[in-house]
């Protein structure tokens, strides 16, 4: 709960603050704004990941000072966890045995810290941290703002997904009166692209795909691309958007292949899709609309497995959201025309 976290805060003094395995916009955005939340307490505080920035979030504030390590090699009063559905997501030996304070907005999250703070209703974990500066009570600088903003801009799909709320755009509207300068931050993360990534993105869409119902697409990211165009790890993230730009496609599934035979997927839907069920049944999880796990086999036993199981998730959605596009079309196409007298 919120209120053991301010209140832990006020008592401890020595923080490590970490987040999941190849940190992404909310995880890096949160865990940085909580660091000079705690700076600003005058607390002693470092954020310790397994893995280094991805290039577009190098920018942000203490992101340079982000120390990468497997291991957590010191006894802190508190480690904050951040954004992590398990105590295995940020990849660290010896997080077990701290005094863990787990902080997160995924609804499928285990409770494995000593404290939990979870809140589901939370568009990105940037808003917890935004309300816990409010909390205890800390001026909102320039340098949180623009973590937050990076956070939420991030987790809603620039302010795509559903998880948009009022209050979103409400705590945005503070964080710009705060010092965040909207374009800037944007041009950090989207355009910040390298030529090797353009060209992974066309190899990547050439493999596109859709069933037989044209509402899942998948996409295909092998050891041989990478290996060839010399990508780095983070060059496929975003890749699974493309395809949902497409108005009947309803869920999307990107394999990349991670070792022979091993695929990393993630997953995307609209509307009451549930790809986060998905993802569970292959042990892994996510949100509704934005999930991951790791499927085995060949490529065609691999997405047979996934296809099937969305398919089943599109099923099930309550509003059929591609049914729904098509009757507004055809609503609009029988509508009276109005006559110009
Ligand atoms: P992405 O596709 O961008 O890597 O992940 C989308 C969402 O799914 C994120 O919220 C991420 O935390 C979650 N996610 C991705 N892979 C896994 C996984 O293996 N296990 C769990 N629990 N969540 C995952
Ligand atoms: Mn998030």
């Amino acid at each position: 709960m919120l209120s053991q976290v301010v209140e832990l805060i006020e008592h401890k003094r020595f923080f490590a603050i970490t987040s999941h395995m190849r940190p992404d916009g909310d995880s890096l955005g949160s865990s940085l704004g909580l660091y000079w939340l705690l700076r600003q307490l005058g607390k002693s505080v470092e954020v310790v990941m397994r893995d280094p920035a991805p290039q577009a979030y190098r920018k942000l504030p203490g992101a340079c000072e982000v120390r990468t390590t497997p291991t957590i090699d010191r006894e802190y009063d508190a480690v904050f966890v951040i954004e992590c559905s398990d105590i295995t997501r940020p990849g660290l030996d010896n997080l077990q045995q701290q005094f863990v304070v787990n902080i997160d907005h995924h609804s499928t999250t285990a409770l494995f810290g000593t404290v939990n703070w979870i809140d589901s209703t939370a568009s990105a974990v940037g808003e917890m941290i935004y309300n816990l500066c409010k909390a205890v009570g800390v001026r909102v600088t320039r340098e949180i703002a623009e973590c937050v903003y990076t956070a939420l801009l991030t987790d809603t799909g620039s302010f795509h997904y559903s998880n948009t709320s009022e209050r979103t755009f409400k705590i945005a509207s503070e964080l710009v009166r705060a010092g965040v300068r909207p374009a800037k931050i944007a041009e950090a993360i989207f355009n910040s692209y390298s030529w090797n990534k353009l060209t992974l993105l066309s190899e990547v869409l050439a493999t596109a795909r859709h069933d037989e119902t044209g509402r899942i697409a998948t996409l295909r990211q092998s050891l041989e691309m990478t290996a060839r165009l010399g990508n780095a790890d983070e060059d496929g993230d975003g890749i699974v958007n493309y395809p949902m730009s497409v108005r009947a496609i309803e869920a999307v599934a990107f394999l990349k292949e991670h070792a022979p035979g091993v695929y990393r997927t993630s997953l995307r839907s609209k509307g009451d899709v549930n790809v986060a069920r998905v993802a569970e049944k292959f042990s892994g999880g996510g949100h509704r609309n934005a999930a991951g796990c790791t499927l085995y086999g060949t490529w065609e036993e691999a997405e047979e497995k996934i296809v099937a199981y969305l398919h089943e998730a599109i099923e099930r959605s309550a509003s059929h959201a591609g049914a729904d596009r098509l009757r507004a079309d055809e609503e609009e196409l029988t509508q009276p025309q109005e006559t110009i007298a």
